[in-house]
């Protein structure tokens, strides 16, 4: 059978969440959401463990967990040093890697700088470090894309805005259009089989203002965008499916939970004795809190976010009162466990970690007396390829309404946050199309994104994608119901780079 009239559209909205659209949608407040739900197929879409931006993104266009694909979180912890994750970093193929027969458009994916050579056009996204850069490819891209859109950004450091609600909106607006109107022009201009088009704004404005109105405004503002998508789509003559994801949920917070001043409190964490006397203080009497937030405001984004070069990186935290640096500030041959944040916690030794996991697991908020942590998962139910060492031993999910955190306080749980809301594992996919079915569906994983799309592409399916396709959202009469999936040995990275210059002197890229 034929599959070249199939196109595919996958939208991407960083932490979009159902517990602000469904609601949204119902009430008829987000009416193109509510179409496409009436008429397709949705439901939650599980993250990675932890539910983090980069790994994230990379198991959705990659099909596997991070121990295959190598992106963890944020930073690379390298020689010692901390560094942001790029995309050499990433060491399985993606999606478009797969369809090297079609043309693809990846715009704005996380951990996508410097753009690798695909057959279409890809733009670079969060960690991009300046328009001056080489973010686009082909080159001539970027020219092209500059020249039409002058004020075009790939990211917003929100931290900058911190106490300027109407700046960060402005700039959010800003940056949201351009991304819709490059999306336009390139929807019209270019060819393409595969769209891969990531909004970053939706994570942002969900981490500061967890405030309903706004948040309604922004989610009307992408609803009348969606709704202009789905008109586009139809009016075509081929046949596009468009999915709808995010990399994970997002929800309130009003506590942070600082796992390492927990461990520390057991003796399970040992501080480096160099430690400068200061900082050794001030974790262990805590630090003055309201000093502690006007200094991370005096230094913008910094701290939040940490999307700068490693010798500022370092800078910072070597500064930050409270901050823990698992290089710098902790003694991990006299330590037992410690986290790297997110809820992340590495032992130092396979020997009595139960202890450990206990202590943790009782940990009681005592303003209620309830549990703190909702789930402990350990790495072998979690993880498994290449880069296993580099997985955190055990991941921690918080119960609703606190932030796991390694920045320590006074107290293992504090009531200051500097953030309104923080990433949960429920995404979203919401699938529309000729070949999707109405459907409401349990619950899909962040793995099966890439091998439903190469499914839908009539295309070979690694066979150590961890995920599947996702078959029930298909329409029965559709022919990817109808076809069984075909699975092929996973690509050798050399056998695939022959092959993509194989197809690059054929289309003379
Ligand atoms: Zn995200």
């Amino acid at each position: 059978m034929e599959h070249h009239n199939n196109k595919m559209i996958v939208l991407g909205l960083d932490g979009a969440t159902w517990r602000l659209i469904q609601p949204w949608a119902e009430s008829n407040q987000l009416p193109n959401f509510k179409k496409l739900m009436d008429n397709g197929s949705w439901g939650n879409l599980k993250s990675t463990y932890p539910p983090i931006t980069p790994p994230a993104w990379t198991s959705m266009t990659t099909g596997k967990n991070p121990a295959k694909h190598g992106i963890f979180g944020f930073l690379k912890l390298e020689n010692e040093k901390f560094r942001l994750y790029q995309s050499k970093d990433k060491k399985e193929p993606e999606i478009w890697d797969y369809l090297q027969n079609k043309k693809s458009i990846v715009i704005n994916l996380p951990v996508s700088y410097p753009p690798k050579k695909i057959n279409g056009i890809m733009v670079s996204g969060m960690y991009t470090p300046s328009k001056e850069s080489n973010f686009a490819h082909p080159s001539e891209i970027k020219d092209e894309l500059l020249d039409e859109f002058p004020d075009y950004r790939f990211e917003l450091s929100w931290g900058e805005y911190t106490g300027n609600k109407t700046r960060f909106l402005d700039e959010l607006y800003k940056m949201t259009d351009n991304r819709m109107k490059l999306f336009n022009h390139l929807f019209d201009k270019k060819e393409w089989d595969l769209m891969f088009y990531v909004f970053i704004g939706t994570d942002r404005i969900q981490h500061i203002y967890w405030d309903q109105d706004e948040l309604l405004k922004y989610y009307k503002y992408i609803d009348t965008f969606l709704g202009e998508v789905v008109e586009k789509i139809e009016r075509q003559a081929e046949k596009i499916n468009l999915f709808i994801v995010s990399d994970h949920g997002f929800n309130q917070i009003n506590k942070t939970v600082d796992i390492n001043k927990l461990l520390y409190a057991h003796k399970f964490l040992v501080l480096k004795k160099d430690q400068s006397l200061n900082k050794k203080i001030v974790f262990k009497i805590g630090i003055n809190k309201s000093n502690a937030i006007e200094f991370i405001k005096k230094m913008g984004l910094l701290k939040l976010y940490k999307r700068l070069p490693n010798k500022v990186n370092d800078f910072i935290s070597k500064q930050i009162p409270g901050e823990t640096n698992i290089v710098t500030d902790i003694s991990k041959e006299n330590s037992r466990a410690y986290s790297n944040g997110f809820g992340t916690v590495f032992f130092t030794s396979n020997d009595g970690n139960d202890e450990i996991i206990n202590k943790i697991q009782n940990l009681k908020d005592p303003e209620n007396g309830r549990n703190v942590i909702k789930e402990i998962h350990i790495k072998r139910d979690l993880f498994s390829g290449r880069f296993i060492d580099e997985a955190p031993d055990a991941v921690l999910i918080p119960c609703e309404g606190y932030k796991l955190s390694k920045n320590s306080s006074d107290e293992v749980i504090s009531n200051e946050t500097f953030e309104k809301a923080d990433h949960e594992i429920d995404g979203i996919l919401l699938a529309y199309g000729p070949d999707i079915k109405c459907s409401n569906f349990k619950t899909a994983s962040i793995y099966d994104i890439a091998p439903t799309i190469l499914h839908l592409f009539g295309s070979p399916i690694p066979d150590d994608m961890d995920g599947r396709v996702l078959k029930e959202i298909f329409k029965e009469t559709s022919e990817h119901s109808i076809r069984n999936e075909k699975y092929q040995e996973s690509f050798n990275i050399q056998k695939l780079k022959k092959q993509v210059q194989m197809v690059k002197k054929v289309n003379n890229i």
